[in-house]
C-alpha cells in the first residue's frame, strides 16, 4: 500500500529492499545537499526564568529540499549518522553557526549561540582545530559560542569525550548536556566532565504537569545540577503551566513553543524585537 512520509516520498511500506532503496536514495540525496547549501540553520531561544529575558539561542539544522519542502533533523540526523555524513554536515552548521553568532555580536546583541554535537563529531580529529580555525577567522567571543552534547554521546566513549571536552573547555566556551536524564550515565561519571549547564529532556518537561514520575525527575534533576553547580535549562516548555511549575522548581532557563519555535537565523533578532520577552 503507497505511503506518503514526511519527506513527500510514495514508498510501498513492508518491504525491506524498499526500504532500504528509499535509504540508499535519502543519503545520496544529503550528500548533495551539504554541497548544494541546501541546509538552512534556525534558531530556537532560551530565556532566563528569573528575568522573563531571552538569554541565548539553539542552533537547529534544516534540509530545505527542493521537492519535498524543509525536512526537519529528526527524519536524517540519524541517516547522516550512519552514512558518514554527520561530519560534513556539522562542519556546515559549525561555519554557519560562527558566522551568525559574529553578526549578533558585531550588531551589540550578546546572544550565546549553542551549536549541537553528535556522537561521531567527538571522534572527528579535524574538529578542534576547525574551531580553533572559526574562532581565528570571525574573532567570535568564547563566552557567546556553545556546544551541546547528548547524554548518551558522552556515555559512548567516556574517555574520549573527557578529552574532547576539556580542550573545548580550554577554548573558554561553554559546555551543555543535552538530552540528560534519557542515558544512564552515575553522577560520578557527571560530576568529572567539564560542563556547565544540564539540559533536562523534553519528555520529561513536556509531561510534568500530567505526570507525577515525570515531575519528580524534573524536580530532582534540577536539584541534582543545583547542587553540582550547574545551571539547568528545561527545553520543551510548551505552556504556561509547564512554565509556573518549572519557576516554582527554581529551574534557570527555558526553551520550549511557549516561548518561541526554532525560526530562520537570520530573523531571530527581529523575533526578539517584537516577542514579550
Ligand atoms: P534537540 O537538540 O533535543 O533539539 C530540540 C528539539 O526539540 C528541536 O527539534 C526543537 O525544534 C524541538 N522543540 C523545541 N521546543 C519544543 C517544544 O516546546 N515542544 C516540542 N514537542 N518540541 C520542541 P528539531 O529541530 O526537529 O531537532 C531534533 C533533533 O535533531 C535535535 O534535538 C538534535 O538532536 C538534532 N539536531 C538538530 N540540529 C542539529 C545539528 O545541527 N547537529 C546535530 N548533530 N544534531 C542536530
Ligand atoms: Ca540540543
Ligand atoms: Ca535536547
Ligand atoms: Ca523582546
Amino acid at each position: 500500500q503507497a505511503r506518503r512520509t514526511a519527506m513527500g516520498y510514495a514508498l510501498y511500506a513492508g518491504s525491506l529492499d524498499e526500504d532500504c532503496t528509499r535509504r540508499l536514495t535519502l543519503m545520496g540525496e544529503l550528500r548533495r545537499a551539504i554541497t548544494n547549501d541546501e541546509l538552512r540553520l534556525y534558531c530556537q531561544p532560551k530565556v532566563d526564568m528569573a528575568s522573563g529575558r531571552v538569554c541565548g539561542a539553539e542552533a537547529l539544522v534544516r534540509w530545505q529540499h527542493p521537492q519535498a519542502g524543509l525536512v526537519s533533523p529528526g527524519e536524517f540526523i540519524k541517516l547522516a549518522e550512519r552514512a558518514g555524513l554527520i561530519t560534513p554536515l556539522t562542519h556546515w552548521v559549525l561555519e554557519a553557526g560562527f558566522c551568525q553568532a559574529y553578526a549578533w555580536q558585531e550588531s551589540g546583541l550578546d546572544r550565546p549561540l549553542s551549536i549541537n554535537l553528535s556522537a561521531q563529531d567527538l571522534h572527528d580529529p579535524s574538529l578542534l582545530d576547525r574551531i580553533r580555525g572559526l574562532f581565528a577567522t570571525w574573532g567570535n567571543r568564547p563566552e557567546l559560542i556553545q556546544f551541546e552534547l547528548t547524554e548518551s554521546a558522552l556515555m559512548d566513549d567516556p574517555a574520549g569525550a573527557l578529552e574532547t571536552l576539556s580542550r573545548l573547555k580550554q577554548m573558554d566556551v561553554e559546555l551543555f548536556i543535552d538530552d540528560y536524564g534519557t542515558g544512564y550515565s552515575s553522577l560520578s561519571y557527571l560530576q568529572k566532565l567539564p560542563v556547565d549547564a544540564i539540559k533536562i529532556d523534553q519528555s520529561f518537561v513536556m509531561s510534568m504537569v500530567a505526570s507525577d514520575d515525570s515531575a519528580i525527575i524534573v524536580r530532582s534533576t534540577i536539584e541534582l545540577g543545583h547542587n553540582l553547580d550547574l545551571r539547568v535549562v528545561a527545553e520543551g516548555v510548551e505552556n504556561e503551566a509547564i512554565w509556573e511549575r518549572l519557576a516554582t522548581l527554581g529551574c534557570d532557563t527555558a526553551q520550549g513553543y511557549f516561548i518561541g519555535m526554532p525560526i530562520q537565523a537570520g530573523e531571530f533578532s527581529d523575533w526578539e524585537t517584537h516577542s514579550r520577552w
